[in-house]
């Protein structure tokens, strides 16, 4: 007998995306959240937790390194950073080949989704164990209360705001994050899709504002698997202005760097061409 699995995520009540499953290469649960690892015949390996795509090994560049090197490139020099969440390991990857920055704590929820990842997805998770990355297994929301740290960028790779990632898209965080960033400091978060979710982009971009961030704005990109495949990142930033960065100095850095969508046009694009009703 031959079987036809297929996977679909309910991405609205009235909306789902599904994809053939080639094979389940893990199951398992923590006391935070079902993990499953799959592989698809259109986008490779596949994490979802809780049922949710979290990323795909074919459209996970896109994602990771917007993410990551706008602020990165932003910022001059740039060399304490924090990764909050991104237990897959593409955020962290992408930091890694910045050689201006020398430690990267990486603070993590959940140690099974750092196991998991590390044993079927490399391709993401390769730098994890790269001895600039300090791996932390606790709550990023206390993380950011307690610590007396500060760092030039933070990065925060968060699933939906439900469970344990609420907090993350609530005021008191962003003005947590604020303190824990340098006085040139920049942050970015995942901030859901601009179509579905306008009015949490608006919400955040208010506690920002209020937290005391000058400089604010939404990153919009193509995610092919994300609810409407349309994304949004918000970027803000104490002291630098993304749109103002020097495109020749990009271009210059970026021969150390290896990126595949990320460049010195994009690094612009992405900040300009911002939809009207965004902005
Ligand atoms: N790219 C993904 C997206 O947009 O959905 C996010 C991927 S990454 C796997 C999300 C990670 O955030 C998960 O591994 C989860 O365990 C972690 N996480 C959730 N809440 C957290 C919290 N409060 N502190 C730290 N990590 C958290």
């Amino acid at each position: 007998m031959k079987f036809d699995l297929w996977y679909s995520e309910y991405q609205t009540k009235s909306l789902k995306l599904s994809t053939k499953v080639k094979d389940v290469l893990y199951t398992g649960k923590s006391e935070f959240q079902e993990i499953q690892i799959i592989d698809t015949y259109d986008f490779g390996k596949v994490l979802i937790l809780d049922n949710t795509y979290q990323t795909t090994e074919r459209d996970e560049f896109i994602y990771h390194e917007l993410i990551s090197h706008p602020a990165l490139f932003t910022h001059p020099n740039p060399k304490t950073v924090l990764v909050i969440g991104g237990g897959d390991g593409g955020t962290v990857r992408e930091v890694v080949k910045h050689p201006s920055v020398e430690s990267i704590d990486f603070v993590e929820l959940d140690e099974k989704v750092v196991e998991a990842c590390k044993e079927h997805m490399p391709k993401l998770s390769c730098e994890i164990d790269n001895p600039k990355v300090n791996t932390l297994f606790t709550d990023g929301i206390k993380y950011v209360a307690e610590t007396e740290k500060k760092y030039d960028v933070i990065l925060v790779d968060c699933p939906d705001p439900v469970g344990p990632a609420k907090g993350l898209f609530e005021e008191e965080f962003y003005k947590n994050v604020f303190k824990c960033l340098t006085d040139d400091g920049i942050m970015v978060q995942q901030t859901e899709s601009p179509l579905f979710n306008t009015d949490l982009i608006k919400d955040v971009g208010n506690y920002l504002k209020e937290a005391g961030f000058g400089i604010i704005k939404p990153l919009v990109c193509t995610i092919p698997t994300y609810p409407s495949g349309f994304w949004n990142f918000t970027v803000a930033s104490k002291k630098y202005n993304p749109l103002e960065s020097d495109r020749e100095e990009i271009k210059e850095k970026l021969k150390e760097i290896d990126t595949i969508y990320y460049d010195e046009d994009v690094h612009i694009g992405v900040f300009l061409a911002t939809p009207k009703y965004l902005k």
